[in-house]
């Protein structure tokens, strides 16, 4: 079966009863020479293993499988499941299908269930990597959750919106640099591998994506002495974009006013009268740092609001 076939596509569809949901994001890739770039940006190894959020038809699940992954399938369309343990019927010593929300699974528990011994010959811990074809609202909550819970991976290889994309590598002073930049670049190195036309998949979104990669940086891209603080700053700063410093980030940390921010900023060596947008993740680290010099910071993550 050629799933890179709009027809085959189609017709496997219709065999059961199925039409993509919009909703759920369902535009099915049906590009052959696609899947071989995601194929390299992935560099699957016998010894991976992967997780792919949105298996769909289960196109890319294949290419994953066969190249040698276990695969961890992600999917949440009760009828596309259906779909898949047929289709993939082959492959199930490989593929291990979850009908779940991506956002509401607990990785952790799969993950430690699945990272057994290494399959012999291969040598090692399996290396973990996501690869997928992202339904697009769900890119940003789970990119995010992914990154902050501290799976063990080694990076992510995923299709994402365009301007998504564009987010995930922009630089300071840019209208789509962001709080999503500033995580994606703390945790790992990241990369626009391949634009990807609209048409590419059936039926074709509104926006035309891209292929990212982010690689996992042996130790985060600046040593704070805490990074939840770090994030709380940084997500302050970046909901109040078009405010000074001192102003977007009043609230952010309890019984730290304007005046104490001002503080704060001058400490770090930082121009109070900045904008978030202006600086870059060691100027957050170093805000991060002088909170806690300075004694404003709250004994645990949990008292921060
Ligand atoms: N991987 C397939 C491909 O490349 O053709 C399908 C990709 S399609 C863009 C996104 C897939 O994610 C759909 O199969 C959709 O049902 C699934 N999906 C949507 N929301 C989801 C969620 N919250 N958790 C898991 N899967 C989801």
């Amino acid at each position: 079966m050629n799933l890179t076939s709009i027809g085959e596509v189609r017709r496997l569809l219709a065999a059961y009863g199925l039409k993509p949901k919009k909703s759920l994001g369902q535009n099915f890739l049906v590009a052959a020479g696609v899947l071989d770039k995601i194929m390299a940006a992935a560099d699957i190894r016998a010894s991976d293993l992967v997780i792919e959020i949105g298996p769909g038809l289960g196109v890319l699940t294949r290419r994953l499988a066969e190249a040698g992954a276990r695969v961890l399938a992600v999917e949440l369309d009760a009828g596309l499941v259906t779909v898949l343990r047929d289709v993939l019927g082959d492959l199930e010593d490989r593929v291990r299908l979850v009908r779940a929300d991506a956002l509401q699974l607990d990785y952790s528990a799969l993950l430690a269930e699945m990272v057994g011994p290494a399959p012999a010959g291969t040598g090692g811990e399996p290396t973990v990597k996501v690869v997928a074809n992202l339904p697009y609202y769900i890119t940003s909550p789970f990119v995010t959750g992914f990154l902050e819970a501290g799976h063990p991976f080694e990076r992510l290889v995923l299709m994402v919106q365009r301007e998504v994309a564009a987010r995930m590598v922009a630089r300071p002073g840019t209208k789509v640099y962001g709080a999503l930049t500033l995580l994606i670049k703390y945790h790992t190195e990241a990369e626009i591998v391949w634009p990807v036309s609209r048409h590419c998949f059936y039926p074709p979104p509104a926006v035309d994506s891209a292929v990212v990669r982010l690689r996992k940086r042996v130790r985060p891209a600046v040593a704070v002495k805490r990074p939840d603080l770090l994030f709380v700053i940084v997500r302050a700063a970046f909901g109040r974009r078009r405010k000074m410093l001192p102003n977007a980030l009043e609230g952010a940390i309890p019984g730290v006013d304007r005046e104490a921010w001002g503080r704060i900023l001058r400490g770090a060596g930082i121009d109070p009268g900045a904008r978030g947008e202006a600086l870059g993740l060691e100027q957050f680290g170093r805000i991060a740092d002088a909170v806690v010099q300075m004694g404003f910071a709250p004994a645990s993550r949990d008292t921060v609001l």
